[in-house]
């Protein structure tokens, strides 16, 4: 099984979605070992998102996280990071494919209800921004 990071978003919690993401994920095959409820602050949100730093989005990106409260949670699955970002789709909801979860939920580019880790930008760094080794359960 291989871990990665899902992100609940401000605008997701806001709408009750929590309990419907969750249950596309546990339908997808993902095993959830940790998850973790909080209200980001600005520096939180800048330091999770500094490698957008730099980019036109980056100051309403970080604004945005820090909204409202977020739902972390580290997720497994053999297919891991590249199989959450299948589930989830692309970033503009009109862009991702039918039946993904922002094709389904998502309302912006930007307000688009869930964060996945990339692949190849270190599921592992983000799971530990969140997360101690102690609370992520083996079971
Ligand atoms: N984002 C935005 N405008 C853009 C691109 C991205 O508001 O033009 C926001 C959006 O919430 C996205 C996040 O910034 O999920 C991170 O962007 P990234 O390109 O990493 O997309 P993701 O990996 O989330 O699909
Ligand atoms: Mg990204």
């Amino acid at each position: 099984m291989n871990r990665t990071l899902l992100i609940i978003k401000p605008d997701a919690v806001k709408r009750n979605l929590i309990g419907v993401i969750l249950k596309h994920i546990i339908d997808a095959g993902f095993k959830v070992i940790a998850m973790k409820m909080l209200w980001p602050d600005k520096d939180m949100g800048a330091q999770f998102y500094e490698i957008h730093k730099g980019k036109p989005f980056y100051d309403w990106l970080v604004d945005f996280i820090s909204s409202g409260p977020i739902v972390t949670c580290c997720v497994s699955h053999t297919g891991g990071a590249q199989k959450l970002r299948e589930v989830v789709g692309a970033t503009d909801p009109k862009k991702a494919a039918p039946g993904t979860i922002r094709n389904l939920y998502g309302t912006s580019t930007g307000e688009n209800v869930v964060h996945a880790s990339a692949p190849d930008e270190n599921p592992e760094r983000e799971i530990h921004f969140f997360f101690s080794d102690e609370e992520l359960f083996e079971y």
